[in-house]
């Protein structure tokens, strides 16, 4: 296939017709490989796969790149990570590293402080503060007893009732997993990697993400549509014609996976269909609220969380207050009631965080708000929400999601990543690991 007409034909028509715009380095006109997606599993692919001395082009539906990371600055003319923002486990973590090298501002939010309060937007007792943390000690010594014992079931079942746990829960479901706690497997909360120390990008998180991107071969605005992997290599199908190639590598989400957005010829086997039905998409909508330089009381980097009822874990918008210094608190809402109110719109989201901070903080919050808006992971077709979370006794399904497919077909992506699943960074490493995969078989 190396060499063949067809395929040359194709990749100059892609760049001729100007059908998206073509970044970094020109494209191979016969690539070994096709990396759809253009986030960071995608990027990490390709940095590693011409690293390896081996071609790609990475193809992307979006008219950006970053995927699910994403730092705009237009609408509150400050920096806004509509996706990812903490570098999580920043020890290991190699975004901390490139931020580093990049001259971006790291600011440390392992030791934040909390504004608590209670359900009424009192503040909360120092006596309630304590039972608040130890809510949280409770429901992390049984996770943790769980995890250990090899235990496979939802996280509810295991949530200990004591005061506060509502609030807890919505924390660590709801606004952590994007997932209510029912939902979570306590097998792979205990596989995932700790998440400390993390750190805050002033400059945002998806503009350290973005630097990935140089000089690597991307098309933007081109969505695939089908992977034909019948024959000899791949033939990879865009509404402006085919790629061929000696082999793809997939890294879009399992909601887009589940969604049947791209149709693979033939259909993916069984096994690897229920894999990816096995890691539904979790939500979390994070809510930007930008005001004029008041502050309200709350302390910047602050935590603001109030007290949640017992019976109503995971309804409520939780704040990070003044995140890095800029003039904005994001809410964030979450698994059930994210997808409810995302159904609602934009307007009823950015009202009720507005609402749940204005009986916090009093009606000041309402006197000094500019404006504020929603992220639109639930809806956007190209994410169908925000990350993956595996089902309750389906241990086995990052590992099948990731497995590869008559050596020409690779998945990456933070749904296949075992050790940092959901994580940015983990997605970084799925590309970069399956690309030297890829690698060892092609070259
Ligand atoms: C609100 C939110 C907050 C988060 N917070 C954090 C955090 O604080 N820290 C952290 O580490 N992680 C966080 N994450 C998770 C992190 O952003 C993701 O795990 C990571 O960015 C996923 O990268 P990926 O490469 O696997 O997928 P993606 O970034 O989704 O990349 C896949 C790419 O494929 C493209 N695509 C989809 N369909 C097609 C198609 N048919 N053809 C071509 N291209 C297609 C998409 O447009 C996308 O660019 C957050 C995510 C969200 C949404």
């Amino acid at each position: 296939m190396r060499g063949e007409i067809g395929r040359r034909t194709v990749l100059a028509g892609l760049t001729a017709v100007g059908a998206g715009q073509v970044l970094g380095q020109s494209l191979p006109s016969d690539p070994d490989v096709v990396v759809i997606g253009a986030g960071a599993a995608g990027m990490s692919a390709a940095r590693t796969l011409l690293h390896q001395g081996l071609t790609c082009v990475v193809v992307e539906a979006a008219s950006r790149i970053g995927g699910r990371t994403w730092t705009e600055s237009t609408t509150f003319g400050q920096p806004v990570d509509h996706g990812a923002s903490w570098i999580s486990g920043a020890t290991a973590n190699p975004f901390a590293r490139m931020a580093r090298e990049g001259g971006f501002t790291l600011v440390d939010h392992s030791d934040a402080g909390t504004d608590l309060f209670e359900f009424d937007g009192s503040r909360a007792s120092a006596a309630e503060e304590e039972a608040y943390w130890r809510a949280w000690a409770a429901m992390e010594r049984a996770m943790a007893r769980a995890g250990r014992s090899g235990e496979d079931v939802a996280a509810s079942t295991v949530a200990p009732k004591v005061p506060w746990s509502a609030t807890v829960q919505s924390w660590m479901g709801a606004m952590d997993y994007g997932v209510d706690l029912d939902q979570i497997s306590t097998a792979d909360y205990w596989d995932s990697a700790s998440d400390q120390p993390s750190y805050f990008v002033r400059e945002g998180l998806g503009a350290v993400v973005a630097t990935l991107a140089k000089n690597l071969p991307i098309v933007l605005d081109i969505p695939v549509q089908t992977v034909n992997w019948s024959g000899k290599g791949v033939e990879v199908g865009t509404p402006r014609g085919t790629i061929r190639a000696r082999a793809c590598l997939v890294t879009v989400s399992t909601g887009v996976l589940n969604a049947g957005a791209i149709r693979f010829i033939p259909e993916l086997p069984a096994w690897k269909q229920q894999a990816a039905a096995d890691i539904p998409m979790g939500l979390l909508t994070k809510v930007p609220l930008l005001f004029d330089g008041a502050r309200l009381g709350l302390g910047e980097n602050n935590w603001v969380t109030y007290r949640v009822p017992e019976d109503k874990p995971g309804e409520a918008c939780f704040f990070i207050a003044w995140p890095t210094g800029h003039d904005y608190v994001f809410g964030n809402i979450g698994g059930r009631f994210g997808w409810e109110l995302a159904r609602a719109g934009q307007a009823a989201t950015v009202n009720y965080a507005l609402e749940q901070l204005v009986r916090l903080v009093g009606s000041d919050a309402r006197k000094h708000f500019i404006k504020g808006f929603a992220t639109d992971w639930a809806l956007n077709p190209l994410t169908h929400g925000a990350y993956g979370a595996v089902r309750p006794g389906s241990t086995d399904a990052r590992e099948n999601l990731a497995a590869p497919l008559a050596d020409k077909l690779f998945f990456a992506g933070e749904a296949t990543s075992t050790s940092v699943p959901a994580l940015v960074n983990g997605a970084y490493l799925t590309g970069h690991h399956t690309a030297k995969r890829m690698a060892k078989i092609l070259k």
